[in-house]
Order: C-alpha cells, then sequence, then structure tokens
C-alpha cells in the first residue's frame, strides 16, 4: 500500500533557516536527545529501541543498525569506534552531504548517542576528498561542539567521553567499503579485508568497530525523542523511516528530497519532481545508485521506493540515489560508462573482480563502437556469472548487476547495435 506522503514534513533536514549553526540547532530542541540518554538511558536500553526501530542502514546495504550494534562485544576498558561512512561514492549517491551542509548536529548528536549504547572511544567521519567544502562546514560543526561540551572529556557531567574526528578520503571509490574505509583510516592502501571477521570483532587497529553511514546516524535521535513505535509507523512497515532521495537524470527537477521510505516512483518523477524533462516518456529507472538493478519504465506501476517492493520488481533500494532516464536514453552508453567506472575502481586484489571489470568493459566498447557480435551478449552475462559472489567484497557485483539486468531488460538496445553492425558488414 503507498505511503501517505503529501502532508509530510521533513524532520532530518527540516526548513529552519540556518539549522547548521550549533545555536540555532539548540534552540529548536538540539542535543535534547543526548542529555535524555545521558541522564535517563542505559546503553541497552538504547541499543534495544534502534534495533526495534528498524533504522535500516541507509549507506546501500539496508541492514537494521541496531542490530548491527548489538554485535559490538562487551567493553573490555581498550578503545572501540564508529566509523562513520560519509564516502558516498556510488554514482547517483549524492545526499549525505546535505546533512553535513543543513544539519551536521543532529548526525553528531545521533553519533554521540551511539557512542554511548557502544561505549565508543572515537568517531572517525570518513568523508570523500572532493567534498571539500562539506569536509570544512563538518569540522566546524565538530569544533562548535566540543566548545559545548557535548564532545571530550566527561560530557555534560555524564562521565562519558567521547572524540570526533574528521578524515578526508583520496578519491578511490573502494575506501567506501567499510573494510577498506579502515585499512584507509589505519594510513594503508584502501584494499578491503575478507569478512569475518566482521568489524564488531576485528575493526580498526583490530579491535570492536561499528561502520554507520551518516544518514542512518541522524535518524538516531529521532528515535530517541519519539520511540521506536513511532519511527516504525513511517513510510513501508519493514522499512521504516524517513529517506533523502537524491533524484538525479530526466526530470524537471532533479534534488535531494526527504520523503518517507514506500514512496511511489511514479509520484516522485511526477509530483516531486515536476515530470520528465520535455513531457518524454520514462525509459529506465536506478532505484539506489549504479549497482542498483535498472527498472524498464513500463515496470514501473505500482513500484516503490522499500526493499520489500524493490525486490519484488527486480531491484534494491541501494542509497535512495535514483537516476531517472528518458526514452531517448541509450543503455549501451549507459552501461558501457558505468562498467568503465566500476573497471576503474576495481582495487585489483580479486581476478574475477580484476579482470571481470576489464572484460566488462572491452566487451562493451566492442558493441558501442559497432564491432560487437550477437554472442557477446551471452558472454556479458557469462562474465556476471564468473563474478557474483566469488569476491573478497561487493565490488565485483555491484559491477556485474547492472550488466546483467541492463542487458536483459534492455535487450533491443543492445540488439540493435549489434545487427546494425552485421548488416553494415554485409
Ligand atoms: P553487507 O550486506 O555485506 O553488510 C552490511 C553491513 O552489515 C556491514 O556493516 C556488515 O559488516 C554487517 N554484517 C553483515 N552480516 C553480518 C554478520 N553476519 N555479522 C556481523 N555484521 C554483519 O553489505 P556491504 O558490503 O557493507 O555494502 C554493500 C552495499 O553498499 C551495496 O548494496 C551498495 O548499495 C552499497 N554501496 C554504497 C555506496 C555509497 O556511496 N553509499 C557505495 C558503494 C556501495
Ligand atoms: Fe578489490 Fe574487486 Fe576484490 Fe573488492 S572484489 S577486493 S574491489 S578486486
Amino acid at each position: 500500500m503507498a505511503v501517505d506522503w503529501k502532508n509530510y514534513k521533513p524532520i532530518l533536514i527540516p526548513r529552519i533557516p540556518n539549522l547548521h549553526k550549533i545555536e540555532v540547532y539548540e534552540k529548536n530542541g538540539g542535543y535534547e536527545q543526548l542529555k535524555k540518554t545521558l541522564k535517563s538511558l542505559t546503553p541497552e536500553k538504547v541499543v534495544n529501541e534502534v534495533k526495534a526501530a528498524n533504522i535500516r542502514g541507509r549507506g546501500g546495504a539496508g541492514f537494521n543498525a541496531g542490530l548491527k550494534w548489538s554485535f559490538m562485544p562487551k567493553p573490555d576498558g581498550g578503545p572501540r569506534y564508529i566509523a562513520a561512512n560519509g564516502d558516498e561514492s556510488e554514482p547517483g549517491t549524492f545526499k549525505d552531504r546535505k546533512i553535513f551542509e543543513y544539519n551536521p548536529h543532529l548526525f553528531i548528536e545521533g553519533s554521540i548517542i551511539a557512542g554511548f549504547a557502544m561505549d565508543i572511544t572515537a568517531v572517525y567521519v570518513y568523508i570523500r576528498g572532493e567534498y571539500k567544502s562539506w569536509i570544512d562546514m563538518m569540522q566546524k560543526a565538530i569544533d562548535d561542539a566540543y566548545a559545548k561540551g557535548y564532545l571530550g572529556k566527561n560530557i555534560l557531567g555524564s562521565g562519558f567521553d567521547l572524540d570526533m574526528y574528521v578524515h578526508s578520503g583520496a578519491g578511490a571509490y573502494i575506501c567506501g567499503e567499510e573494510s577498506s574505509l579502515m585499512e584507509s583510516l589505519e594510513g594503508k592502501r584502501g584494499y578491503p579485508r575478507v569478512k569475518p571477521p566482521f568489524p564488531a570483532q576485528k575493526g580498526l587497529w583490530g579491535r570492536p568497530t561499528t561502520i554507520n553511514n551518516i544518514e542512518t546516524l541522524a535518524n538516531v535521535p529521532l528515535v530517541i525523542k519519539n520511540g521506536a513505535e513511532w519511527y516504525t509507523s513511517i513510510g513501508a512497515p519493514t522499512h521504516p523511516g524517513p529517506v533523502l532521495y537524491g533524484i538525479s537524470g530526466h526530470v524537471n527537477r532533479p534534488g535531494v528530497y526527504e520523503y518517507p521510505t514506500g514512496m511511489p516512483i511514479m509520484d516522485l518523477i511526477n509530483d516531486v519532481c515536476g515530470g520528465m524533462r520535455g513531457g518524454k516518456k520514462v525509459k529506465a529507472v536506478i532505484p539506489g545508485g549504479s549497482s542498483t538493478p535498472p527498472l524498464r519504465g513500463d515496470q514501473l506501476d505500482g513500484v516503490c521506493m522499500d526493499a520489500d517492493s524493490l525486490r519484488t520488481a527486480g531491484s534494491m533500494m541501494g542509497t535512495a540515489g535514483m537516476i531517472i532516464m528518458d526514452e531517448d536514453t541509450d543503455m549501451v552508453e549507459v552501461l558501457w560508462r558505468i562498467s568503465h567506472f566500476y573497471h576503474h575502481e576495481s582495487c585489483g586484489q580479486c581476478t574475477p573482480c580484476r579482470d571481470g571489470t576489464g572484460f566488462l568493459e572491452k566487451t562493451l566498447i566492442k558493441i558501442r563502437n559497432g564491432e560487437g557480435e550477437m554472442r557477446d551478449l551471452d558472454l556479458l552475462l557469462d562474465l556476471c556469472t564468473q563474478m557474483e559472489g566469488r569476491t573478497i567484497c561487493a565490488l565485483a557485483d555491484a559491477a556485474a548487476w547492472p550488466v546483467r539486468y541492463t542487458v536483459t531488460r534492455f535487450r533491443e538496445d543492445f540488439e540493435k547495435r549489434v545487427k546494425n553492425t552485421v548488416f553494415a558488414l554485409a
């Protein structure tokens, strides 16, 4: 059932002027949930409430954040970490930077509450290096939080200590993968680690670590304020809460929009984004960043932006970074561009990924150049089978899925190129 979104008022990024300033945030109830947590809640109570709220990770995987927190072992007096993932390098994804810009203290407050719940020593905020101005904004917000006693030693007289650092990435997509992000934070080359052990068991510098996306942590104060029951009443029941939809492509008003989960895709296109540019038809929608399978325009009726609805339709929610393409789009070009990206960004540790992404790109270039044969389409699908689930991290899957689903769902675009070639050569 579609959610009632027309009367929705943003809560992650409410329309309050200058909310990024700590005084304005405080005047609007900011840091009250931290005070409540430190004064009246236990770490177990916080973890259980967040788990019951079922905040599904907004970085793409959709894992229950509270459940992830519950994997952290009991404190042993040694250091423990949160790595807040603001790398957002997945093509089509550009929503965390809105939190850095418009409501950084909501994220900081959520991170401190998460820190209290898991007995954390330090939070590392990992932000992609290209986000220079957003890195500076976050640093300023963190400095202000220290100055007010929300970070540092003996926070608000509670006896709880927590430090927070901003760390800038250097432009590698793979450093957004959680284990590679930890390698990068440790000052090493960003090679993903084999899992298990998961970060809760062996994370940064071998110590228990939780990696959460920026938007995920920004949801935490909302849950502490209003409770899990309230939170699960927003949007789709099995994938609840507010979401920042980053919408790009051939719509009249692309941008980042906050609405509940479970939004019908066609409502987002027609009502929220003002319809398709030039009144064209929708040809394809990538729902949640370039690794999520594209849906055909004629598949979209009744499809909503939540895990269950998208799974039924044959895709995934990912980061809710939606790319909308019109009827004039050439899917061969789109797929080549995506494949070029994953080939370029493969770290090269695993053969199926290092060579597979290269073969995918080469085959697509061949088709694009008009030199493709019909059997190349089968070759592409076969390459995907050789890559999926056979590597250290999910990059190989992320590279294979767009190929598998673009070639099968938009086969006519590929056949046209191949057939044209045969015709031209004859
Ligand atoms: P995953 O499903 O393997 O893991 C999700 C999270 O749950 C991880 O933190 C993992 O450590 C934890 N986890 C899973 N099983 C566990 C277990 N048994 N015990 C303990 N912890 C466990 O996914 P992933 O590799 O972390 O992420 C892949 C997703 O990232 C993709 O779906 C893609 O959409 C997304 N992605 C996002 C971006 C971006 O820019 N935001 C970039 C690339 C990919
Ligand atoms: Fe590196 Fe690709 Fe292997 Fe991931 S799957 S570790 S990116 S080679």
